[in-house]
């Protein structure tokens, strides 16, 4: 019998580095089988239990730090210098999550109805598919495990078919720390064992993280059975910049949030928004860093970016620019592929291009920042808001009235002042529109896993007895 699998590439190198299986549906359903039987044991366990089983999930990870850290470099095309930062952060998210169960929220338990005492419990709700993308891939699993696992839900992961190699290390960590069946993870394509997945009557809930066509096909499949859908989509984040910002930060934070990962972040500083008095030092600034930057071998502690993820991926960036181009854009700096090996693509900088330009309008995921001008507060924040997508957006200014004006208008699930890119496990991480709906991190991300039951109870004395 011949194994279906799936073939996993160094980007940097375009070589293959090994084979995975490729799960069919049968794997699928066993693995959701194992899952739904060990769904009441797991369920019932004291929060306290559960948080002790993630802090020595989270202490494993943290062990194993190195290793999972130039794993993930090789596989995703990370700058290897990026990811102590990158494993400690799935570290911390496993740590908060911990704890979380311990201190949920509720209201009062009372007699609301004369003669009744109402309470509520917040209820697991059984096995929860997850599904992640290639640019995190350790960090997005963390960000499921974490909240899955301490609400009492079981889970079964799958990771995109291009990066499954660190998720299949926090698999194997996991089955030495959990009871069997608590955390499973899945390997292979979307179409095959993610979209069997999602069509599994007995999960319960399906959070997936990735594109916004995926978002919709993953919601559409689950409609058949009604299973709730938490998607985390694309982004397109803006980053309004005031005439009275502090220009070296701004540089500093574009450079960092926009070419980081090689601009394969869902909140990438992606689309920046110029004041009319800055709009061309923006531009000078963003076009000087994007030079200076160290394109090359992510195992190289210098570099600061790494390849894309894929030959398709990088083809895409390509004709996204190259479009841009020919509608009549600016490419103030790079727009090229350099020679050599691997799926490497310049950072660029695109300007004088049309809100309703694809390259304005839709996610490109790869080191390509734009940059437009503006002339006043309301078309900024018109123009910030003129898109399909709302995860992320940034605004830049000194003046706090207008940084908190600013931030009321803007329909996107994050915000930064004077700042961008940055999470932290306390704080909701979502999208408004397209980008999807429902929390990853913080508690809001363990209420979308449990779900609300009211019990009542009849307390009126029964003379009878
Ligand atoms: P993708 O949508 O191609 O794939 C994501 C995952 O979904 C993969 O595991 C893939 O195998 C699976 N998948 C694909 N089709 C499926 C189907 N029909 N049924 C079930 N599963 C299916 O995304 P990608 O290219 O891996 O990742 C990049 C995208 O992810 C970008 O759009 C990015 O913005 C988004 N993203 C969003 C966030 C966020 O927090 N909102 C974070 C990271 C990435």
């Amino acid at each position: 019998m011949t194994v279906a699998v799936d073939t996993v590439v160094d980007p940097s190198t375009g070589s293959v580095i090994t084979e995975i299986p490729s799960a069919g549906p049968d794997d699928v359903a066993h693995a959701v089988d194992v899952a739904a039987a060990a769904f009441p044991g797991w369920s019932r366990t004291t929060p306290r239990e559960r948080a002790e089983l993630l802090l020595e999930l989270a202490d494993r990870v943290e062990e194993r730090a190195v290793e999972l850290g130039e794993l993930e470099s090789r596989n995703a095309g990370k700058p290897i210098s990026a990811m102590p930062e990158e494993i400690d952060m799935c570290v911390d998210t496993l740590r908060f999550f911990a704890g979380a169960p311990r201190n949920l929220d509720g209201r009062a338990a009372g007699e609301y109805l004369e003669g009744h005492t109402s309470f509520v419990r917040r209820e697991p709700i059984g096995v929860v598919a997850a599904i992640t993308p290639w640019n995190y891939p350790l960090m997005m699993a963390s960000w499921k495990v974490g909240p899955a696992l301490a609400a009492g839900n079981v889970l079964v992961l799958k990771p995109s078919e291009l990066t499954p190699l660190t998720t299949i290390a926090l698999g194997q960590i996991a089955a030495d720390v959990l009871p069997p069946g608590v955390l499973q993870v899945v390997c292979g394509t979307g179409a095959g064992a993610g979209a069997a997945l999602v069509a599994d009557p007995r999960v319960a809930l399906v959070s997936l993280t990735g594109s916004v066509g995926t978002g919709r096909a993953v919601a559409t499949i689950a409609s058949d059975n009604l299973t709730r859908v938490h998607l985390e989509l694309g982004g397109k984040a803006p980053v309004i910049v005031f005439d009275d910002a502090d220009l070296e930060a701004l540089i500093d934070a574009v450079v960092m949030a926009g070419y980081g990962n090689a601009g394969q972040d869902c909140t990438a500083a992606c689309r920046v928004l110029a004041g009319p008095n800055l709009h061309d030092d923006v531009v000078d600034g963003l076009v000087e860093a994007a030079r200076a930057l160290r394109l090359g071998d992510p195992r190289d502690e210098a570099t600061e970016l790494g390849p894309l993820i894929s030959q398709s991926q990088r083809a895409r960036v390509a004709g996204m620019v190259d479009r841009a181009r020919t509608a009549g854009a600016r490419v103030a700096t790079g727009g090229g592929a350099p020679d050599g090996h691997g799926f490497f693509y310049e950072p660029t900088v695109v300007i004088d291009v049309e809100q309703d330009a694809e390259l304005i309008q839709r996610e490109v995921f790869g080191p390509v920042v734009s940059v437009q001008r503006f002339t006043s507060e309301e078309e900024a924040v018109a123009r910030a808001n003129d898109v399909d997508y709302g995860l992320a957006a940034s605004v830049w200014t000194s003046d706090t009235g207008r940084a908190m004006r600013v931030s009321r208008d803007l329909h996107f699930g994050a915000v930064w002042v004077n700042d961008h890119i940055l999470t932290t496990s306390e704080m909701p991480h979502g999208g408004f529109k397209h980008s999807g709906y429902g929390k990853d991190l913080s508690v809001y991300a363990l209420e979308s896993q449990t779900e609300l039951k009211h019990v009542m109870v009849n307390i009126t004395a029964d003379e009878s007895r």
